[in-house]
């Protein structure tokens, strides 16, 4: 069983996780250097205060939003807070029962359980999971057939702390467990500045308010592609420039690594052209577009299509996704009458 199941993307600006040193000294450890996310932040800071209060650990806790927002940094927070120690998994890596038992029974009171990707945890696996949370016990089988006895080990208390990019595909019965949901959002540019800059300090880096600003805008309100650009674009400063990371000097960068002005790669870049170029703009599955990229479905839709959707580039129907007008304006193509007249009726609609 692996306890940490994190992989390097290929892509410059994909948020999958780095391995573990470069991103831990880049993580915030207390809720107050934890930047944006002001909503769950404050909801947070009420339930860690009130279980402190009663002594008690706090109910667990289910995170959710896209790959790269701070979901394991604020489950650290979380432990940090509380004075506990945290044990951090992932739901491919319990393979077994037995592999959750295990865990579970070497917690101590008041630990904190973190399990990334929760929806990927196998139906037995789940089964195992639900006396644990609401009853603090494991039962255990011993035997088979009609001799077969059922055993009750009681647990410590503790916080279990799940994240995932799919909320939706949650079992009712797991997500129904969790005494708090707490949605993250995609940042805003400021906010993405201020993460840089306070990464850039860490590292040593200089960089100015509108060097941060410029590759904020390029980093698909995702802090882990934020941190990943300032260290590829210190890279072109140290070598190509003065060292310092200015507008200039990031726009420089982000041109050499094919990065557009409002963060499109050439991965997001060809989802669109090729809703465009093959499917006359849509609608089109997203099998379809998966198979017609040689990409797979799930990186289209956890990586490129929330922010793709966030910049109005696309939108999602029943039928398939769909392409807008700011679409081909954004890549210089000519609009469709089609798309322009349903353009002037939705704003006779208003
Ligand atoms: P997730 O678990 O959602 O995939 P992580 O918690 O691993 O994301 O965050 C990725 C990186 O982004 C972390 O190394 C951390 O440095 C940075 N980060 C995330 N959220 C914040 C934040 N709110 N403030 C500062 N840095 C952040």
């Amino acid at each position: 069983m692996e306890v940490n199941d994190t992989t390097f993307g290929s892509r410059l600006v994909s948020p999958d996780a780095m391995m573990g040193d470069a991103e831990y000294s880049l993580r915030p450890h207390t809720l107050e250097e934890y930047i944006g996310q002001e909503k769950a932040k404050d909801n947070l800071s009420i339930y860690l205060e009130a279980a402190k209060m009663r002594g008690e650990p706090l109910d667990h806790l289910l995170l959710y939003g896209p790959p790269g927002l701070g979901k394991t940094t604020l489950a650290t927070i979380v432990a940090h807070e509380m004075g506990v120690q945290i044990r951090i998994t992932s739901g491919p890596a319990i393979e077994k029962p037995g592999d959750l038992a295990a865990l579970l029974t070497n917690l101590e009171a008041g630990d904190v359980l973190f399990i990334d990707e929760i929806h990927r945890l196998s139906r037995q696996v789940e089964e195992v999971l639900y006396p644990a949370l609401e009853d603090y016990a494991l039962d255990i089988m011993i035997g088979k057939g009609p001799s077969a006895q059922s055993i009750r080990i009681n647990l410590p208390k503790f916080t279990l702390i799940g994240a995932t990019t799919r909320a939706g595909q949650l079992t009712s019965p797991l997500r129904d467990r969790f005494g708090v949901l707490l949605k993250l959002e995609l940042y805003s540019p400021e906010e993405l500045a201020t993460i840089i800059r306070r990464s850039a300090d860490i590292l040593g880096i200089d960089c100015t308010a509108d060097g941060a600003l410029a590759l904020a805008r390029c980093s698909r309100g995702t802090p882990r592609v934020a941190n990943r650009l300032l260290k590829r674009v210190r890279d072109f400063a140290q070598v190509r420039g003065s060292g310092i990371i200015d507008a200039q000097a990031a726009k420089m960068a982000l041109r050499h690594m094919d990065i557009d002005e409002e963060g499109l790669d050439q991965l997001d870049r060809s989802v669109l052209r090729g809703i465009i170029e093959v499917y006359g703009g849509g609608p089109v599955g997203l099998d379809t577009l998966a198979a017609l990229l040689g990409e797979e479905a799930v990186t289209l839709e956890d990586v490129c299509e929330p922010y793709l959707m966030q910049l109005g580039y696309l939108t999602r129907t029943p039928r398939g996704r769909c392409v807008t007008q700011a679409a081909y304006e954004h890549l210089g193509l000519k609009v469709p009458g089609r798309l322009q007249d349903d353009e002037i009726h939705q704003l006779s609609m208003e």
